[in-house]
This record gives C-alpha cells, sequence and structure tokens, in this order.
C-alpha cells in the first residue's frame, strides 16, 4: 500500500481529522463500518487531498504503506475494542494502532499491554478541539512508545494547531499517558467553565446587569491576563439574542448542566491518588447539583435564604474584584490539575514534563489561553516545582488578587449567591498555606475511637495514647 495514514470511523472527528492530513499532504487511507460514510467524504472533500476509500477493513489496511499507522475515531468504549479486534489480525509486526477516541485512559493502559505483546505498538491519543479543531489544526496528547512516536510524531505535529510556528502535540509518555494528560484537561475545562459562569453570575446577581452588559465586560477581560477562547465565546454567548422571543439567548436555556464523564472520570483519579482537585470537583458536583431536578424542586422557595438585598456601592471596583478572583480561582484549579498530572505520572511511571503540557494546550483546545504561556515558564523554571502556586510569577499574580478574592467569597456568602468553585478555590489557597492545620485534632479523634496512632511535632516516632485507660503514651 501507499497511503501514509488510515483514519477509521469516519463520523463528524474522523471525516475531519482525515481530511487534515489529506489538506498537510499526507496520502490518506480510509474507511468507515458503513461505507456511505466513507463515499461522502471521498465525494465531498476528494479534491482537498488523496483519498484512498475502502469499504472493507482488509482492502484499508492493504492499502496502507508499512509501519502502517491506523488512526481510530469511532465511539469510546466496546466500538474501540471491536475496531481493534478487528483490526489487528490483519497488522504485521511494526505496525502502529493510535486510538484517538476519549478513551478511559485504564482501557488504553490495557490495550497498549495486549497490542504491544502482539509485536504492535498502541498510541492512545487524546484530540481536543472538537469538529473545527480536528479539521483546522486540535491540540494532540499522544501516549506509547518512543519509537511509535518517531514515526507517528512529525505527521500528528504537521496536523496539530500551531502557536508561535510551534506545535500543539508532543509526545506526553509511555502507555495511558496521553488519555490521561487529555481527561486532567477535559477536567480543568469544567473548571474553567464554572468559575466563568460563577463570574457571570456575581455580575449579574451584585450588579442587576443584563448578558449583554456582561458580555462586555468579559470582551474586555479578554484582552488582558484571562485571554482565552472560553472568555471569548462566553461573551459570544452573552451578546447572543434569541430569535424566538428577541431576549437574551442565555435567559431561555435549561439551567441543568450535562456531562459527558470525563469530569467524573478525573475527579474520581483525584480521589485516588488523593490530590485535592476541588475546583474540578466542585464544578463538576454544580453540574450534578444543576441537573438534580427533584432536590432543587424541593428546596425553591421553601429553604430561606435570610439575605439582605444586594448594593453594589462601586461597579467598577465590583467588576475589577470579580476579574481578580476568576483569575485566582483559575489559578488554582490549574495547579490542582497539574499537581494531578504529576502524581499520575509518578504512579504510573510516565515521566510526563508539565511545562511541556500547557505548551500544547495553548493552540488548538477548548482551554487554549493566554496564561498557559506563563505555565510552561514556570515548569521551565523548575521541572519539579512542587506547586505551580508557589512560582514566584503566580505566587505574585494572585497575591495581587487576593483581598478582592476574599471580598467576592465573602459577599457571594452573606447575599446567597452560590460559588463553590471560587469559595472551595480560596480555601484551598488558604489550606495549603497553612503553617498549622486542624488535621492534628482529626489524628487525635482517630487515635481516640480506632487506635490509628499518631505522630508529635516534637518527637520522632509513632505513638498511641490509651484514651480508654490511665491515658498514657506509649509507642505505637
Ligand atoms: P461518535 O462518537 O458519534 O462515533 C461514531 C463513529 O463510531 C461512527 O464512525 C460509527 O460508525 C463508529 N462506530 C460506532 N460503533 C462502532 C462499532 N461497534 N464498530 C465500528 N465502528 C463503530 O463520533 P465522533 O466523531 O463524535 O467522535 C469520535 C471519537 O472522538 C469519540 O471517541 C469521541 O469521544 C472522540 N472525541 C469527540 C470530540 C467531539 O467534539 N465530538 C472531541 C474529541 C474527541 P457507523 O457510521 O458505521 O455507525
Amino acid at each position: 500500500g501507499t497511503a501514509e495514514i488510515g483514519v477509521t470511523g469516519l463520523a463528524v472527528m474522523g471525516r475531519n481529522l482525515a481530511r487534515n492530513f489529506a489538506r498537510h499532504g499526507f496520502v490518506t487511507a480510509v474507511h468507515n463500518r458503513s461505507a456511505a460514510k466513507m463515499h461522502s467524504l471521498v465525494a465531498d472533500h476528494g479534491d482537498e487531498g488523496t483519498f484512498i476509500g475502502s469499504e472493507s477493513m482488509a482492502d484499508f489496511v492493504a492499502s496502507l504503506a508499512r509501519p502502517r499507522k491506523v488512526v481510530i475515531m469511532v465511539k469510546a468504549g466496546a466500538p474501540t475494542d471491536a475496531v481493534i479486534d478487528e483490526l489487528v489480525p490483519l497488522l504485521e509486526e511494526g505496525d502502529i494502532v493510535i486510538d484517538a477516541g476519549n478513551a478511559h485512559f485504564p482501557d488504553t493502559i490495557r490495550r497498549e499491554k495486549d497490542l504491544s505483546a502482539r509485536g504492535l505498538h498502541f498510541v492512545g491519543t487524546g484530540v481536543s478541539g472538537g469538529e473545527e479543531g480536528a479539521l483546522l489544526g486540535p491540540s494532540i496528547m499522544p501516549g506509547g512508545t518512543t519509537e511509535a512516536y518517531a514515526s507517528l510524531g512529525p505527521i500528528l505535529e504537521a496536523i496539530s494547531a500551531k502557536v508561535d510556528g510551534v506545535p500543539c502535540c508532543t509526545h506526553v509518555g509511555p502507555g495511558g499517558a496521553g488519555h490521561f494528560v487529555k481527561m486532567v484537561h477535559n477536567g480543568i475545562e469544567y473548571a474553567d467553565m464554572q468559575l466563568i459562569a460563577e463570574a457571570y453570575d456575581l455580575l449579574r446577581q451584585g450588579l442587576g446587569a443584563s448578558a449583554q452588559e456582561i458580555g462586555d465586560v468579559f470582551a474586555e477581560w479578554n484582552t488582558g491576563d484571562l485571554e482565552s477562547f472560553l472568555i471569548e465565546i462566553t461573551a459570544d454567548v452573552l451578546h447572543h439574542t434569541d430569535a424566538r422571543t428577541g431576549g437574551a439567548f442565555v435567559d431561555v436555556i435549561a439551567d441543568a448542566a450535562e456531562q459527558k464523564g470525563t469530569g467524573r472520570w478525573t475527579v474520581q483519579n483525584g480521589l485516588d491518588l488523593g490530590v485535592p482537585i476541588t475546583g474540578i470537583a466542585e464544578a463538576t458536583f454544580a453540574r450534578a447539583l444543576s441537573g438534580g431536578a427533584p432536590q432543587r424542586a424541593a428546596a425553591v422557595g421553601t429553604l430561606p435564604a435570610d439575605t439582605q438585598p444586594w448594593e453594589v456601592p462601586d461597579r467598577d471596583a465590583f467588576v475589577d474584584d470579580v476579574r481578580k478572583a476568576l483569575y485566582a480561582s483559575k489559578v488554582v484549579a490549574y495547579s490542582q490539575g497539574f499537581d494531578q498530572i504529576a502524581a499520575a505520572s509518578a504512579e504510573y511511571g510516565w515521566d510526563i514534563d508539565r511545562g511541556a503540557m500547557a505548551r500544547i494546550w495553548r493552540g488548538g483546545c477548548i482551554i487554549r489561553a493566554r496564561f498557559l504561556n506563563r505555565i510552561t515558564e514556570a515548569y521551565e523554571r523548575d521541572r519539579g516545582l512542587p506547586l505551580l502556586l508557589a512560582d514566584p510569577y503566580f505566587t505574585a499574580a494572585v497575591a495581587d488578587g487576593v483581598a478582592a478574592w476574599r471580598r467576592i467569597v465573602a459577599a457571594a456568602a452573606l447575599h446567597g449567591v452560590p460559588t463553590p468553585a471560587f469559595a472551595s478555590s480560596l480555601a484551598y489557597y488558604d489550606g495549603v498555606r497553612a503553617e498549622r492545620l486542624p488535621a492534628a485534632l482529626i489524628q487525635a479523634q482517630r487515635d481516640f475511637f480506632g487506635a490509628h496512632t499518631y505522630r508529635r511535632v516534637d518527637v520522632e516516632g509513632t505513638f498511641h495514647t490509651d484514651w480508654s485507660g490511665d491515658r498514657s503514651e506509649q509507642p505505637a
């Protein structure tokens, strides 16, 4: 065969990815379970490059040059396993199978083990940027072996987004590292979206501002440190008028946020690894609360607020406080996400370069943002940085907004406006910087009821107090 790369699974994502390969001059083999999608791709876009369409998997595999590079872009889960099972007997040693769907990373670890035992490379790859990114340049997060990346990497880098000429694609690490990092990317996306939603709500409730006016505020914020795709589209959405009612579009949307599950995976893994990703967790739970119809129905009009009307004396100062609180909370959410990557990297032996992750998220993906440059710089200054917040740049940036952050969280609490992500991020900030935490009391309680033992601040060793007896202390 002659095709340099193949794509099987030609729904919105696979179709656009295949077009992206072809537009970059790669001879692209294309296949879909139901052949109609393959034929329509070739009919509609055949002039964009060189496609080799096949109706059967055997013909598809035969059309590829060796080592074959096959991108699977089908529904995640069982369909991915079905395609792998069909593909593997047709492949030969050294061929590379790339799963570019949204796989859960433990599945990727399992599949990589299976395929490497058969002499094949398996590259679990995160792809972010949605439909448009797939076509015009996504952020690409490939895992798998260094050997596979050596021949596959240049092709993926060619079709990825570029920022300042630098591709938004790099080898993340072995095994499930690519899909893991994509998962955390999505978790951070949840936190970012929740923080933006809370900022919007504060401006709405604190100032009584219209969606249009708040759209203007977000557009203004998008010219500074907060500049990002999500802030930009927020301004766009808030400025949008509903065709049916002539009112603000945001006001006619049902306020129950849905999810496809990557936020939940991120939180579950945070619990497994014991990493406090509180921003991501609050964002995920906030979606659950919004969708909790029976609970909300029982509470609305029943649970008293006991608040005073909110009158903000200085509108400009308030808007600036919200901006600073948003930025500080966002730094916390990212700091936590990068902690999770570090913990997983150590746990699974992936050796992930966090600065490189921030670099490949600068373009193509949903969380693309100006401030990711600052994160890359922070990890370039210190690859082992234990806490992003403790990097001098971020310490100073957050310090500048701490007072504003406290005013906003306090005012929100006083006026009954829920800000779970703002408030939990501030609580994390105060927790992580505390010289002494009440965890000491928890250790004492655990020793009291369960003889779980404790360590002391003044003497080495582990101890137990005989709580039910004479309360003497013994080494444990
Ligand atoms: P879908 O997730 O809707 O999947 C549809 C595709 O899967 C079709 O090509 C379909 O083939 C194929 N398929 C389903 N079941 C099987 C099966 N048992 N055997 C063979 N093929 C099967 O497509 P999307 O393009 O939306 O997404 C593709 C992948 O990309 C998913 O894993 C998704 O999570 C991920 N992703 C999606 C993003 C997005 O914005 N949509 C962003 C980033 C990643 P057929 O036409 O024959 O039914």
